[in-house]
């Protein structure tokens, strides 16, 4: 059987400013989404329609692996039945990244971490810390200016001195 693919991390800059955005077709872009097909496949956003075209390949992978999970089930059931005649199973859909210099990810990861889901680890404020350093970091690679509620992360996680 097929192992599980390891996706790697896409930590490269996301942003080009002379690439078209592959939703609205205005130039310079400041997110990437990556399908890891063979050859992959590159999509490029700008600011304003990354959250939308997040929503909507998150929402596509979601059905896909639902398809993947329905296929492997009914290849379960049949190789079960008669092992010997049974097909290959299935593969798993290739999965996505991406990344992207849009103040929307962030507030969306710190509203994320704000909450953790029940019984999961609270982020320990060293953690805490270490985001918002990586924060400050890329602060100033970022689509338009901070938000406030990201601001005040920052001020309740001050540099370490
Ligand atoms: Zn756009």
């Amino acid at each position: 059987m097929r192992s599980e693919v390891s996706i790697p991390i896409d930590n490269s800059d996301p942003r080009d400013p002379a690439a078209r955005c592959d939703r609205c077709g205005r130039e310079g872009t400041i997110a990437r989404a990556v399908r890891h097909t063979e050859p992959p496949l590159v999509l490029r956003y700008c600011g304003d329609c990354w959250p939308v075209a997040q929503e909507e390949l998150e929402e596509r992978q979601r059905d896909v692996q639902e398809q993947s999970k329905e296929a492997h089930r009914a290849w379960v059931d049949v190789s079960r039945r008669n092992p010997q005649a049974a097909p290959p199973a299935p593969q798993s859909p290739p999965g996505w990244s991406s990344a992207s210099r849009s103040w929307y990810d962030v507030r969306k990861f710190l509203t994320l971490i704000a909450q953790p889901t029940q019984g999961g680890p609270a982020a320990t404020s060293a953690q805490l810390a270490e985001i918002a350093a990586e924060i400050r970091a890329t602060a100033i690679e970022m689509d338009g200016p901070m938000p406030p509620d990201v601001e005040e992360f920052l001020a309740r996680h001050p540099p370490s001195p």
